[in-house]
């Protein structure tokens, strides 16, 4: 949502993530598994036999033989708040590209949690619950969050303006700043990035990520599901491990 009162700064509560590119199918994993009993063989003798093929790919998942599932290709483009890269980009099993806050003016882009985004941690580590924050809570941090944002950005133009070097002058901006990124991966890497950070308690191994990732994750997989469905499918059935 765009913010009227201030000139040109912008403040967000969602994030942006597009498959632009991929080679990635059920195929790619088939063909590749069959090659170990087979030798080459063609895709159109993988298709032929559709229940056959489901039930190679269940078996390479719970049996964690994971190497077929590195055939493939996806790349996505992802706008996000830093922190959310900060998290993403421990993933080094993609390769990434990110915008340059040395070579252009940073755009005026922050995020601010929405109404839904739950506000209050308890538990001790390993057993949090985030709970609802009162009206006042929210206001609390929807208005200290833009103001602080107006005075960083304020503060960086101003260094800009008196010809202060685009990477010196960024050192005001917080992390709630959105970046952009493009991300590729193979489906194994992506399937250890989804049972990292997507929460679900029916997981063999549930995780607890942070919600504004979890938003991202949930896109990509969204979009992977579509381009691979008995992998993704079987990657459920089998608790979704990567293998
Ligand atoms: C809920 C949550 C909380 C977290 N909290 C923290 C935190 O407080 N502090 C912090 O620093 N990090 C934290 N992390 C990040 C975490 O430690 C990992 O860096 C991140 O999840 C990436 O996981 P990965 O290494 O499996 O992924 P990738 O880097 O994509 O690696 C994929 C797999 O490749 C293999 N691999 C990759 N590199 C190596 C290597 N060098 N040696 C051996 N095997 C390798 C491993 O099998 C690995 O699982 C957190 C992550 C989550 C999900």
């Amino acid at each position: 949502m765009a913010d009227g009162n201030v000139n040109e700064i912008e403040f967000r509560d969602d994030v942006t993530v597009e498959l632009i590119k991929s080679a990635a199918s059920d195929a790619d994993v088939l063909w590749a598994a069959r090659v170990s009993t087979k030798g080459e063989s063609s895709l159109a003798e993988i298709e032929a036999d559709p229940e056959r093929s489901k039930g190679l790919i269940n078996f390479l998942m719970r049996d964690r033989h994971g190497t077929p599932f590195e055939h493939s290709s996806m790349t996505f483009y992802v706008q996000a708040p830093i922190f959310v890269f900060r998290e993403f980009m421990r993933h080094r099993t993609f390769s990434y590209n990110e915008e340059s806050g040395r070579y252009r003016r940073l755009e005026p882009v922050f995020y601010v949690p929405s109404p839904e985004r739950k506000l209050v941690q308890e538990g001790r580590p390993g057993k949090y619950v985030f709970v609802d924050g009162t009206p006042e809570q929210y206001k609390l941090v929807t208005e200290a969050t833009k103001e602080s944002c107006r005075q960083a950005y304020r503060a960086y133009t101003e260094m800009l303006d008196a010809g202060v070097a685009r990477e010196v002058a960024r050192t005001v901006l917080p992390v709630g700043l959105y970046s952009s990124m493009y991300a590729t991966c193979n489906a194994r890497a992506l399937m250890n990035f989804l049972s990292l950070r997507v929460k679900r308690e029916d997981s063999a191994f549930p995780s607890f990520p942070q919600r504004e990732i979890e938003m991202v994750a949930e896109r990509m997989e969204e979009q992977w599901a579509a381009l691979m469905p008995l992998t993704h499918a079987a990657f459920e059935a089998n608790g979704r491990v990567c293998p």
